[in-house]
C-alpha cells in the first residue's frame, strides 16, 4: 500500500507571501486534497537576520485570505536546530560527514584557482581525510558532507522528468557553519523526514538543492520524498518577474480589490491546465488537479487577464456572498475604512439593492465602491470632471430645477413613480429620456456613469434626491 501524501508548504519569511510562493502553497494545496492528504506548513525561519515576525503573521494571513488551510500547527524550523546538529553528529560518527579547517583565506584562495581555471568554484576535499590533529590553531570547523564525487545524482521529478548531476559537480556541502548553525540545506532534509513528507512540490529554482539534499537523503539511509519542481512565474515579456508584472505581496491583490477565489483560479493556471477550461471551482480544482498537467515552461503573469477573471467572478457571484468577501476587503481598500464607518444598516441595504447594478460595471472591488460612491458621498456632492463639464452646459442647470419642480409633484416615491414623473417631463420638453435622464445623474450622482437613473432615486429616497437636484438647480 501507498503511504498517505504529505506535502507541505515552506516559506522562508523573510518577505511577505508573494504570488510565486502563493502559487506553490495552492499547487501543495490542491495536491494533498485531489489525494486525500495532508498538507503541512514549515516556516524556514533559520535566517536569523532575515526573518521578521511580520513576514510570518503576512504568510499565514495570506494563505488564509486565499483560503488555503494547512494541517496541525505550522513547524518553526530554527526551533528544530539542536535536532538538525544530532543528525550531524550521526552523520561524523557514520564518516559520513567530516570537520573541514579550511581557513578564509584557503578557501578564497581555491576559489581564485578555480575561476582562474575556468572552473566552478568547488571546495576540494581537502579535509576529507586529513588527520584533524593537523589542524591550524584557533580555526573553528564547519562540518561538510562526504559526497561520493564519482557517478551522479539523479533527480527523478515528476515535472523535470529525470534530471542528472554529475557528482564531480556538487561538492562536499556544508552542513553545519562553524558557528554551529545548521545550514538550510540540512534542514529541509532533517524536517521533510521528520515531518513524514512524501512529496515536494517547489519552484525549479530548487533543482539543484533537490541534488544536493538527495545526497543527504543517501548518507543517512533515508527514503527520498518524490519532488516536484514546478516553473517559474514570469512577466508577460517572458522577462523575470517584478513588481510591476505583479510580483507583489498576496495582500497587494487584497488592496487592489480581488476576490480570492479569482485570484486562486488565475493562479491554478499558471503552469497547469485542464483540457481548455479557464474557470474552476475550489472543489472542480481540487478534483482535476494532477502533477502530469503542470508544464515545464515559465508561466507568464498577465493583469489584463486576472482582471477579467475577477470581473467574471464578480459577476457570477451570488449577490450575498458577493457582499460578505466585499466587506472582508473592505478595510484593506483604498478608502474602504472611511467607506466602513459611513455605511450604516440602511446604506447596506441600498448597496445591497444596487448590487446587481453596479456590479456590472466593475471589475474588482476598488471599482465597486467607486460605483457605490453615491451612495455614500454626503451633500452638497463634489462631481467629478466629467459631470462638472456637463452641469455646466448652457441650460442644465435650469433643466434640472424644472425636473425638481416635476418631482417634487411625486408623493408616493418609487422608481414607477419618478420615471413616470420624468417622462412626462421629456414629453412635454419635446426631449428625448437621455437628455433629461444624464443630467439627473451628474446632479443625483456626481458622475456620468451610475446603475439606472430611476433606481437611483429610489434608493436615495424623496428628501435626499429632491436636496441633490436643489443642490445643483438654477
Ligand atoms: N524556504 C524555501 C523558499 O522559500 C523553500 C524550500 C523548499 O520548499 O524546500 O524558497
Amino acid at each position: 500500500m501507498t503511504k498517505p501524501v504529505i506535502a507541505r508548504f515552506a516559506p522562508s519569511p523573510t518577505g511577505f507571501l508573494h504570488i510565486g510562493g502563493a502559487r506553490t502553497a495552492l499547487f501543495n494545496w490542491l495536491y494533498a486534497k485531489n489525494t486525500g492528504g495532508k498538507m503541512l506548513l514549515r516556516i524556514e525561519d533559520t535566517d536569523r537576520a532575515r526573518s521578521t515576525d511580520e513576514a510570518i503573521d503576512a504568510i499565514i494571513d495570506g494563505l488564509k485570505w486565499l483560503g488555503l488551510d494547512w494541517d496541525g500547527d505550522p513547524v518553526f524550523q530554527f526551533a528544530r536546530a539542536d535536532r538538525h546538529r544530532a543528525v550531524v553528529d550521526e552523520l561524523l560518527a557514520t564518516g559520513k560527514a567530516y570537520r573541514a579547517y579550511d581557513t578564509i583565506e584557503e578557501l578564497e584562495a581555491m576559489r581564485a584557482n578555480a575561476l582562474a581555471a575556468g572552473k566552478p568554484p568547488r571546495y576540494d576535499g581537502g579535509w576529507r581525510d586529513r588527520d584533524p590533529s593537523t589542524a591550524p590553531e584557533g580555526v573553528k570547523p564547519v562540518i561538510r558532507l562526504r559526497v561520493d564525487n564519482s557517478g551522479e545524482t539523479v533527480v527523478d521529478d515528476a515535472v523535470q522528468g529525470s534530471v542528472t548531476f554529475p557528482n564531480a559537480d556538487l561538492d562536499d556541502l556544508i552542513l553545519l557553519r562553524s558557528d554551529g548553525t545548521p545550514t538550510y540545506m540540512l534542514a529541509v532534509v532533517v524536517d521533510d523526514h521528520d515531518m513524514g513528507v512524501t512529496d515536494i512540490i517547489r519552484g525549479v529554482d530548487h533543482l539543484t538543492n533537490a541534488a544536493r539534499q538527495i545526497q543527504i537523503y543517501r548518507a543517512l539511509g533515508w527514503d527520498v520524498p518524490r519532488m516536484a519542481h514546478i516553473p517559474l512565474i514570469h512577466g508577460p515579456d517572458g522577462a523575470k518577474l517584478s513588481k510591476r508584472h505583479g510580483a507583489l505581496g498576496v495582500e497587494a491583490y487584497r488592496e487592489m480589490g480581488y476576490i480570492p477565489a479569482a485570484l486562486r483560479n488565475y493562479l491554478v493556471r499558471l503552469g497547469w491546465s485542464h483540457k481548455d477550461q479557464e474557470i474552476f471551482s475550489g472543489e472542480e480544482m481540487i478534483a482535476a488537479f494532477n502533477l502530469d498537467s503542470v508544464g515545464r515552461s515559465a508561466a507568464r503573469f498577465d493583469f489584463a487577464k486576472l482582471e477579467n477573471l475577477n470581473g467574471h467572478y464578480m459577476r457570477a457571484m451570488p449577490d450575498e456572498e458577493l457582499i460578505a468577501v466585499f466587506k472582508d476587503s473592505l478595510p484593506y481598500l483604498p478608502g474602504g475604512p472611511e467607506a466602513q464607518a459611513k455605511l450604516d444598516a440602511g446604506m447596506w441595504d441600498a448597496f445591497q439593492i444596487m448590487l446587481p447594478a453596479m456590479k456590472e460595471r466593475s471589475k474588482n472591488f476598488i471599482e465597486l465602491l467607486d460605483n457605490a460612491s453615491f451612495l455614500l458621498d454626503a451633500r452638497p456632492l463634489a462631481p467629478d470632471d466629467k459631470a462638472k463639464q456637463a452641469l455646466g452646459a448652457a441650460g442644465t442647470r435650469e433643466l434640472i430645477g424644472r425636473v425638481l419642480r416635476q418631482l417634487e409633484q411625486v408623493d408616493s416615491w418609487s422608481a414607477e413613480n419618478a420615471e413616470a414623473a420624468v417622462r412626462a417631463f421629456a414629453e412635454t420638453e419635446g426631449a428625448k429620456l437621455g437628455q433629461v435622464a444624464q443630467p439627473l445623474r451628474a446632479a443625483l450622482t456626481g458622475k456620468m456613469v451610475s446603475p439606472p437613473i430611476f433606481e437611483v432615486l429610489a434608493v436615495l429616497g424623496r428628501e435626499e434626491s429632491l436636496a441633490r437636484l436643489r443642490d445643483q438647480a438654477a
